[in-house]
């Protein structure tokens, strides 16, 4: 991740981003100190609000995102940027996955690509349109649009990203006018414990980096 060190200081330009880095692995970081990847959007979220629909049936809900932040956790061991997913399908985690972008140098590999690739290798793809998916951090815009195009059923996430969310932080592409019909997606089950994965995740990077940026007082905020 040596790459990171020489983006000029604060939040690199999108644009540059786009241009000059690989999108993956600049998805889900960013300059800590502002956190701008991970902070959602106040007047969007209540934080504390889960929807009335998630309510329903919580525990389920949540023992299947636990099933997801289990994986990132195995993500950010691995030093991979945690964010993981898991696949259901008639109440039974069919598939997984993990971001892979770090090691495979590759940006497509998001943890939603490789659960759908998990879940094809087992199933047909009309499949996925029974099933849901439980994700650590709101599916980007890319994933966001496959999960879309191959009819995902509902999606649940754990924490919001404002710089690249696919799910309405930055575009609504599951619920904008399109061709394919969209999907439902709810917020912030385990919102904190998502974000808190991630923070620990850019210490941990800031620590092993060999010339680390003189941003001196860069520790875990437990307040998210
Ligand atoms: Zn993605």
């Amino acid at each position: 991740m040596d790459f990171l060190q020489d983006l000029p200081g604060g939040s690199p330009p999108l644009t540059r981003a786009h241009k000059d880095r690989d999108l993956g692995n600049l998805l889900y970081s960013s300059d800590s100190d502002d956190m701008a990847t991970i902070r959602e959007p106040e007047s969007k979220v209540d934080k504390d609000k889960l929807d009335p629909e998630v309510l329903k049936n919580l525990e389920m809900h949540q023992g299947f995102m636990r099933q997801a932040i289990n994986v990132a956790e195995e993500a950010l061991a691995g030093g991979e940027t945690p964010v993981a997913c898991v696949l259901v399908h008639n109440g039974e985690v069919v598939a997984r996955g993990m971001n892979d972008t770090n090691r495979s140098l590759n940006g497509t590999r998001h943890a939603e690509f490789l659960a759908i690739s998990e879940f094809l290798a087992k199933f047909p793809a009309d499949k996925l349109k029974e099933t849901d998916l439980y994700v650590t951090v709101e599916p980007c815009i890319m994933c966001a649009s496959a999960l879309r195009q191959y009819g995902i059923r509902c999606v649940y996430f754990g924490c919001g990203n404002d710089r690249f969310g696919g799910n309405g932080s930055v575009l609504a592409v599951n619920s904008d006018r399109g061709l394919e019909e969209g999907y439902p997606s709810y917020g912030g089950i385990f919102r904190k414990e998502a974000i808190m994965l991630l923070r620990r995740f850019y210490i941990q990077e800031n620590e092993n980096a060999p010339n680390p940026r003189a941003k001196g007082n860069r520790e875990l905020k437990p307040v998210v």
